[in-house]
Order: structure tokens, then C-alpha cells, then sequence
């Protein structure tokens, strides 16, 4: 059986101070939560957010790294930085990466495969805007997205990782994919991964949904079949995050 992960996307949002204060406040709400917990917080917190949560069962993650492993290149983190750091999981290809910081399907395919050379577990996104949805061509927009992310992973990596389906449209929207949307599509991810690889493999991996995800629509969405755990922006800065990573108790 996959284990549930859901994961606070903080987005560029809490100083290092507001960083603690927030971990101080989640920390003993998810002490005992069934589900693994994972805070991807901007690169300047990484390094109290994994001081603060030693211990306490919550992983750091990253919102994003370079995939060369070092030298000039201005304001970037190598993955060895963050493996350094403590960091076990990096969230790539994020729709608001791939539309502010012109990340492609082929930054996003190198990144994974970097990750994975490093040990960091990455939360692969993919999504479709509204209009591509409205044109029926979302499956075909996300496969494609998945089958470069993925191109030339090995199989045991491309077990580990997770895939984070978050529709554009329902980002930060308050329009929260309904549950059979987000099934259909985290179902045809795996199908996906099995064709590319095999069941097994497909079965192994984690598919998250991602997109105004809170403490009400959580369960629901969390109880289908493929869909393993949740993305969550707005709602993971606050600690009605806790109600989300307690969603089964
Ligand atoms: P919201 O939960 O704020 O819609 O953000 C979703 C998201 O982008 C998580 O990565």
C-alpha cells in the first residue's frame, strides 16, 4: 500500500523568523499524523525549517534547484546543497516555475534526473491550464508532460517519486478540481508510468493533487484511489494545515 504524503508548498511566503514561529506552531498538531509530512519552504528557511522539525517526523523540502552541480551560476542551489542541508524532498517544474522562471519539460527532465544522482525525491508537477481543458486535450497535455519529466529515469528512481497533479486553473483559485476530475486525470498519470515502465513501477509511485486543497474538500479528495496525498499552497500556511495532514483521524 502507498503511504499518504501531503506537502506545504509555502510558496515565497515566511521569513526565516515567521518560518519557526509556523513550524513551532504545526509541530505538535502533526505529531501523529498517518501520512508522510513534508514542508517545501523557500531556500533561505531550509535551514532552520530542518533545525526546528529534527526530530519530529516532518521532512523539509525544496521548492526548486539547478541541475548543475556547481559553479557560476548566480542565485542558483545545487542539489548537493540541499542534500547538505537536510533537505529530502525538491518540488520541480511547478506551474508558477514553468510560467515566471520559463522552466521547460527538458529543464524539468534534467532536474529529476539531478535529484535522484543526489538522493533528494522529487515532487514532479504537471497540470493544465483551463483552455486546454475546455479543448480536451488536458490527458494529452499531461502525459506529454510526464513522459519527458520522466525520460531516462531509472526505473527504481522513477519508484520513489512523486507526481504532483495540480490543474492551473484551480491554483490558488478557490476552485478546487472536483473529486472525480482529479481521479480521472492522477489515473491516467499511472497509466502513464505503467507505460513507460511497468504496474509495479505504476502502482509504486505517489500521485498528489495539488490546487485549493483545505481542510474541507481534503478527505474526499484523498479518499480516491489514485490520488495519494496533496500539494497544498494557501492553506499549509496556517495551521488548519494540521486538520489537512489529520484528515483520516
Ligand atoms: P493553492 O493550494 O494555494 O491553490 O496552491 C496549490 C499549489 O500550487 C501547491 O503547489
Amino acid at each position: 500500500m502507498r503511504k499518504k504524503i501531503i506537502a506545504g508548498n509555502w510558496k515565497m511566503n515566511k521569513t526565516p523568523a515567521q518560518a519557526i514561529e509556523l513550524i513551532k506552531e504545526l509541530k505538535p498538531l502533526v505529531a501523529d499524523a498517518r501520512v508522510d509530512v513534508v514542508f517545501a519552504v523557500p531556500a533561505i528557511d531550509i535551514i532552520p525549517a530542518v533545525k526546528e522539525t529534527a526530530g519530529s517526523g516532518i521532512d523539509i523540502g525544496a521548492q526548486n534547484m539547478f541541475y548543475m552541480e556547481s559553479g557560476a551560476y548566480t542565485g542558483e542551489v545545487s542539489p548537493e546543497m540541499l542534500t547538505d542541508a537536510g533537505v529530502k524532498y525538491v518540488i520541480i517544474g511547478h506551474s508558477e516555475r514553468r510560467e515566471y522562471f520559463a522552466e521547460t519539460d527538458e529543464t524539468v527532465n534534467k532536474k529529476v534526473i539531478k535529484a535522484f544522482e543526489h538522493n533528494l525525491i522529487p515532487i514532479v508537477c504537471c497540470g493544465e491550464t483551463l483552455e486546454q481543458r475546455e479543448q480536451k486535450i488536458a490527458v494529452d497535455w499531461i502525459r506529454k508532460q510526464v513522459k519527458i519529466a520522466f525520460f531516462n529515469v531509472e526505473k527504481e528512481d522513477a519508484k520513489r517519486a512523486v507526481i504532483a497533479y495540480e490543474p492551473i486553473w484551480a491554483i490558488g483559485t478557490g476552485k478546487t478540481a472536483t473529486t472525480a476530475q482529479a481521479q480521472e486525470i492522477c489515473s491516467k498519470i499511472r497509466e502513464c508510468i505503467a507505460e513507460i515502465y511497468d504496474a509495479q513501477t505504476a502502482s509504486s509511485i505517489r500521485i498528489q493533487y495539488g490546487g485549493s486543497v483545505n481542510a474541507g474538500n481534503a478527505a474526499e479528495l484523498f479518499a480516491q484511489p489514485d490520488i495519494d496525498g496533496g500539494l497544498v499552497g494557501g492553506a499549509s500556511l496556517k495551521a488548519d494545515f494540521a486538520k489537512i495532514v489529520n484528515y483520516n483521524k
